[in-house]
């Protein structure tokens, strides 16, 4: 009902009258492109074709921007409420195999946001942990005992429901408790199937630091943090923990790529007022996943706007998003 009402909204040209009238620029983000991936399992994939649709709808209609310009125009209000900066979260390898080409091929500038403890290890995000074992190995039954949770399993259907449940769940856990979950459902199925169903499910690959190097340098690509481990800084997160996150996170990066890190994105959006003063400390920008006008808040927490997998919806949370941006 809503998508139709959208659409019926789109073809009185009311995307143009509020796209002129936009109030503030845009930041979007996606995370990876792929066109094999499972929307199970790597749901937060987009093929290429749409990617590139969503790309020259950009490219037709705004300015399309760097991280460090739109920071500068930031810094001297200087926006003309046109601009749309691209940017990746988490630090996928498809960002380098798949997006980047496509970016250069129309020389258009991007952000990708990585974790640099996930890049040094290896390793994937917790979160993305109950989706590849529940769903990937089938299970027909999940137990965890420190969740006190049960659950019976009959089909593909209850398997990403399950999944789902724990997945968001866990984001509003104690960092470490997170990682406990994650680890535990790994052992259920035994390293061997894990590794396995991660080269099944090959999306989820991450980018190695000669990666991060080679965006930096043959692309127009600027390198930003998302944390060490992928910490969703909620309320109820250790206070040093997310001191730690955001600080190590940007040194690390520095450190093994010889790059500045200026700019932070807080994973699941969530952020606080303390994580908040460590991010202005050490960052020149970061920012959450609220639909806020550019200066609505403090700038460790400007808004952005994810990128919609309809394109319908993905234009019309770029224009009506903006537009009701003060
Ligand atoms: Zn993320």
């Amino acid at each position: 009902m809503r998508r139709l009402l959208i659409y019926l909204f789109s073809l009185t040209g009311m995307f143009s009258y509020y796209r002129k009238r936009q109030k503030s620029p845009i930041v979007l983000f996606w995370h990876d492109i792929a066109d094999d991936a499972n929307a199970a399992i790597e749901g937060e994939s987009f093929p290429t074709d749409l990617f590139r649709k969503q790309l020259a709808y950009l490219e037709k209609h705004y300015e399309i921007i760097s991280m460090d310009e739109y920071y500068k125009r930031y810094i001297n209000h200087s926006f003309t409420n046109h601009e749309v900066v691209i940017t990746f979260d988490d630090g996928y390898k498809n960002n380098l195999l798949v997006a980047a080409p496509i970016l250069k091929e129309k020389n258009i500038p991007f952000a990708i946001f990585v974790s640099a403890n996930n890049i040094e290890e290896q390793k994937r995000f917790y979160v993305s942990i109950p989706r590849l074992i529940i769903i990937g190995a089938k299970l027909n039954v999940v137990d965890i005992p420190m969740m006190s949770f049960h659950r019976v399993l009959k089909s593909d259907a209850e398997r990403i429901q399950c999944a789902n449940d724990i997945e968001y769940t866990i984001k509003f856990f104690s960092h470490e408790d997170a990682i406990k979950v994650s680890e535990y459902l790994i052992s259920i199925v035994g390293k061997p199937k894990y590794e396995e169903l991660c080269a099944i499910y090959s999306n989820g690959n991450l980018l190695t630091w000669q990666d991060v190097i080679t965006l930096a340098n043959d692309y127009d690509c600027t390198i930003g943090s998302h944390c060490m481990d992928h910490c969703i800084c909620h309320e109820k997160q250790d206070q040093n923990l997310v001191e730690s996150q955001i600080v190590e996170s940007k040194e690390l990066i520095e450190e093994r790529t010889g790059l500045k890190c200026d700019y932070f994105a807080y994973p699941n959006g969530n952020y606080t007022e303390f994580s908040n003063s460590i991010v202005e400390k050490n960052y020149k920008m970061g920012f959450s996943t609220e639909r806020n006008s550019v200066y609505a808040k403090s700038r460790a927490c400007v808004g952005r706007i994810a990128a919609s997998s309809s394109f319908l919806l993905f234009k019309y949370n770029i224009t009506m998003g903006a537009k009701q941006f003060r």
